[in-house]
């Protein structure tokens, strides 16, 4: 059994992309600029966003942090996104999600500009992707795609069952896989199919997003089978300093038994999340440079 590791992949990819930002500003004299947008205080996504901002500033990048505190209103949120549209020295805006309950998702979705949105969730961008215009792809499952890739399991002509149909992870990785560029054959999976392991059994890729620790073992596979661990759950556990640690969706021990590579979860889909943020961002800031 082979551990895909994100670690040293997402390393390598950023070490590329800070060559990309230094020949950048010395060729343009634009150097990318990343706004972070946090509302509240969320442990997890305080984590997130510190994490980004570092990997941009290690890339050479600019991050500008917007901390704002939970009762910021939906009008405000997006008046601020709407600035930074404008801002030429921002080129990518990330808003981490989720966002306070009383701020609806998609209204700040919808106030990022097209060419500013790295994380790759507006509907313009979603759309190019499902009919192979450039655009920003999603991080996440763009990161997918690259650990498949990575792996050395070949996508082309196989059965990929993906489990999650989220808009940021399940559906477009399942609709990236099918692309001509991939050729895989899809099923996606989600609470209202009723067997899963019918299919996870044989499937040649297994990307499980489902948010729970658990939702694939190694019983439901097909040995050999590359297994993409997409899910960040805290189990609690008294001996961590913190009183937890994090797990995926798939439950290792048995997956790894039956799979010929899986991503540990950390250090497998985490990092290339975060790298590929830093792709999109200087993708978008090269070509501002060029308009
Ligand atoms: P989400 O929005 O909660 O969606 C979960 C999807 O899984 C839903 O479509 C749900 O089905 C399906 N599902 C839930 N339980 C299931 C089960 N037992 N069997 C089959 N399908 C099931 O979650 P998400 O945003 O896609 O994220 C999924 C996981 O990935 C989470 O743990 C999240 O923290 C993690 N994640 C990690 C990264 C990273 O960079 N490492 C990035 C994004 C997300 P229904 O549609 O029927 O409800």
């Amino acid at each position: 059994m082979k551990l895909i590791d994100g670690k040293t992949l997402a390393s390598g990819m950023r070490r590329e992309i800070a060559a990309g930002v230094a020949k950048l500003k010395a060729e343009k004299g634009v150097v990318p600029g990343l706004a972070v947008i946090l509302v509240g205080d969320n442990p997890a996504s305080v984590s997130y966003v510190t994490a980004k901002e570092k990997a941009c500033e290690e890339a050479g990048m600019r991050s500008e942090e917007i901390r704002l505190p939970a009762e910021t209103t939906e009008e405000e949120l997006t008046g601020i996104v709407r600035r930074l549209n404008g801002d030429v020295s921002i080129h990518g805006i990330l808003v981490q999600l989720p966002v306070p309950k009383h701020i609806r998702e998609k209204a700040v979705i919808d106030a990022i500009s097209p060419e500013k949105d790295v994380d790759g969730f507006t509907p313009e961008n979603i759309g190019k992707m499902m009919i192979g215009d450039e655009c920003f792809l999603p991080c996440t499952p763009h990161g997918i795609i690259k650990l498949i890739e990575f792996s050395g399991t070949e996508i082309a002509g196989r059965h990929a069952v993906v489990i999650g149909r989220s808009n940021i992870v399940g559906k477009p990785v399942a609709a990236l896989l099918a692309r001509k560029e991939a050729n895989a054959t899809v099923t996606l999976c989600h609470t209202g199919t009723p067997d899963i392991a019918h299919f996870t059994r044989q499937a040649d890729i297994v990307v499980v997003a489902a948010g729970r620790p658990g939702t694939l073992t190694g019983g439901m596979l097909k040995p050999g089978a590359t297994v993409i661990d997409v899910g960040v759950n805290r189990v609690p556990d008294p001996s961590r300093p913190k009183g937890y640690r994090i797990v995926g969706d798939a439950d290792f021990e048995s997956c790894a038994g039956v799979a010929g590579a899986i991503t540990p979860v950390p250090g497998g889909v985490g990092p290339m999340t975060i790298t590929m943020l830093l792709w999109n961002t200087l993708e978008s800031a090269k070509r501002a440079a060029a308009r």
